[in-house]
C-alpha cells in the first residue's frame, strides 16, 4: 500500500531528522512520481501528500496539469534537465526548478521567467563528482555560477542540490554540497534519494527525493526523447 509506505518514509525522515544536531525543522519529502502508473499517484495524493518530482517535462504534463486544477495546492518541483526547447513549459508547469545545470539554461530560464512574469525558486545543481557524463556545474565553479545566476540573471537561487555517483560512498559528496551552500550563503540543499535519503539529512539535506521507497519499482519508459 502506497499510504503504508509514505508513513514508514516520513517516520524515517523524521527519525533522522531528530538524531541531527542543528538539523533543518522541516525535511520537505519531494516523492519522484516519474515512471510511476497512475493508481499509484491517486493513492498518494489521497494521503494528503501534496509535494512531487518529475524529471521530464511532457511526461510530467502529462500527468500533472489536469491534477493542477483539482487540487491546488500542488507543488511541482522539476528534478531533471532540461532541454531549451522545454523552458517554456517548465515555467508554465513547475514550482520549483532543481536542475539548473549550464549557464545556457539559467539564460533561457531568466528569460522565460520575466516573459511568464513567473519568478520560480531554483536550486543549482553541482557536478559533485565531476563525472563527464552528469550534468551540472563543477564544484570549482558553483560559487561564481551562483553569483552570475543571482546578480546577472536575477534568478531566485535558494539552494544546491546533487546526485552523487552511483558507485561511490555519497557522504563526501554530501558533505561537499553542504559546504558550497554554505559558502554560497543558500540556505536549502536538495539531497539524497531512496537509498540514502537518511545519511543525507544527516549531512543536512533539508529537501529528499524518494521515488521507489514510496512508490515501488518505475515502469519502463515508452519513448525515449523527451528530456
Ligand atoms: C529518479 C530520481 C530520484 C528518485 O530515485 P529513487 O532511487 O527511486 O528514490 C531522485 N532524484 C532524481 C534526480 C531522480 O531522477
Amino acid at each position: 500500500m502506497i499510504k503504508d509506505l509514505f508513513s514508514q518514509v516520513k517516520d524515517q525522515i523524521e527519525k533522522a531528522r531528530k538524531t541531527v544536531v542543528g538539523s533543518a525543522d522541516m525535511i520537505k519529502l519531494v516523492a519522484v512520481s516519474k515512471q510511476q502508473p497512475d493508481d499509484k499517484i491517486t493513492e498518494a495524493l489521497a494521503t494528503g501528500h501534496r509535494l512531487f518530482g518529475e524529471n521530464r517535462v511532457q511526461e510530467a504534463t502529462m500527468r500533472w496539469q489536469a491534477r493542477k486544477n483539482e487540487f491546488t495546492d500542488l507543488t511541482l518541483h522539476l528534478i531533471g534537465p532540461l532541454q531549451s526547447n522545454k523552458v517554456s513549459d517548465a515555467v508554465a508547469l513547475f514550482d520549483v526548478i532543481e536542475t539548473i545545470d549550464r549557464p545556457k539554461i539559467a539564460v533561457a530560464l531568466a528569460k522565460e521567467m520575466a516573459k511568464q512574469d513567473k519568478y520560480l525558486p531554483c536550486f543549482i545543481q553541482v557536478n559533485t563528482g565531476d563525472e563527464p557524463q552528469k550534468s551540472g556545474i563543477s564544484p570549482q565553479e558553483t560559487l561564481s555560477f551562483v553569483n552570475h545566476c543571482q546578480s546577472e540573471l536575477g534568478l531566485n537561487i535558494i539552494g544546491l542540490m546533487c546526485i552523487p555517483p552511483q558507485s561511490e560512498e555519497p557522504a563526501m559528496h554530501f558533505a561537499l554540497l553542504k559546504k558550497l551552500a554554505k559558502q554560497a550563503g543558500l540556505p536549502h540543499l536538495s539531497m539524497g534519494m531512496s537509498a540514502d535519503f537518511e545519511q543525507a539529512i544527516a549531512f543536512g539535506a533539508d529537501y529528499v527525493r524518494v521515488g521507489s521507497a514510496l512508490f515501488g519499482e518505475r515502469l519502463p519508459r515508452i519513448n525515449n526523447d523527451d528530456a
